[in-house]
């Protein structure tokens, strides 16, 4: 089980030590977990959870190795800083920074190739959902994705993304179960995950992890996410 908390624009270098520092005290080593703070605090949460089973990632990464592309960041800066991997094809980057099916597959490829681990993002839209479109979505964005021993996806309906509508066990269910007939690789679930719901996604047999936006940024509810992540 892997558990992915992604920041978003929340969290500069002074609130990331502070919440890093109490990770560190909260002793998840029997479940995978993944913090993605914005770019300016990857630096802090690499060296306050240096030594323990906790990784950082980025919430992007370019295909370049350097050049003329303002704003972005390369696979051989997230290493210089000791990063571990990097989110792609988020549907906020998707909806709101015009990101295609296209280059989401490029930063994947290029993390990859680099030998960072990737979660890539796919999910279809309500409406998308509405008009039986859920699958052929899931396809296209999937289509331009390879399966790689340090790429996972994440399924995450942009229905249910800080909405506080989570998808129900059983639609997520058939989602993975989707999704891994096309790829044969890990499926988190994304959407408004939080303490009290995670149980039930975190049971189905093809969900493999979560991956958590807004209950990622309070501690408690994140290490209880965590927790609810370990086998009993
Ligand atoms: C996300 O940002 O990937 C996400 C799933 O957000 P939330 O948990 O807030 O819905």
């Amino acid at each position: 089980m892997l558990i992915a908390g992604n920041w978003k624009m929340y969290k500069g270098p002074a609130q990331t030590a502070e919440f890093c520092l109490g990770l560190r005290e909260a002793e998840l080593d029997q479940v995978d977990v993944v913090v993605c703070p914005p770019f300016v605090s990857l630096a802090v949460a690499v060296q306050l959870l240096a030594g323990t089973e906790i990784a950082v990632a980025a919430q992007n990464v370019h295909w370049e190795k350097e050049g003329a592309y303002t704003g972005e960041i390369s696979t051989s800066m997230l290493w210089e800083l000791g990063v571990y991997g990097a989110i792609v094809g988020h549907s906020e980057r998707r909806q709101h920074f015009g990101e295609t099916d296209e280059n989401v597959a490029k930063r994947a490829k290029a993390a990859l190739d680099a030998g960072l681990f990737v979660i890539a993002c796919v999910g279809e839209t309500e409406e998308q959902r509405e008009s039986g479109q859920t699958q052929d979505v899931l396809r296209r964005q999937l289509s331009a994705l390879e399966a790689d021993d340090n790429l996972v996806v994440a399924y995450e309906p942009v229905w249910a993304i800080g909405t506080g509508n989570t998808a129900t066990p059983e639609i997520a269910q058939e989602a993975h179960a989707f999704v891994k007939t096309l790829l044969d690789v890990p499926v988190l679930y994304g959407g408004s995950v939080k303490p009290d719901n995670a149980e039930e996604l975190l049971d189905q047999p093809d969900v493999d992890g979560a991956l958590v936006g807004g209950a990622s940024l309070d501690l408690d509810s994140f290490t209880t996410i965590c927790r609810l992540a370990i086998p009993s």
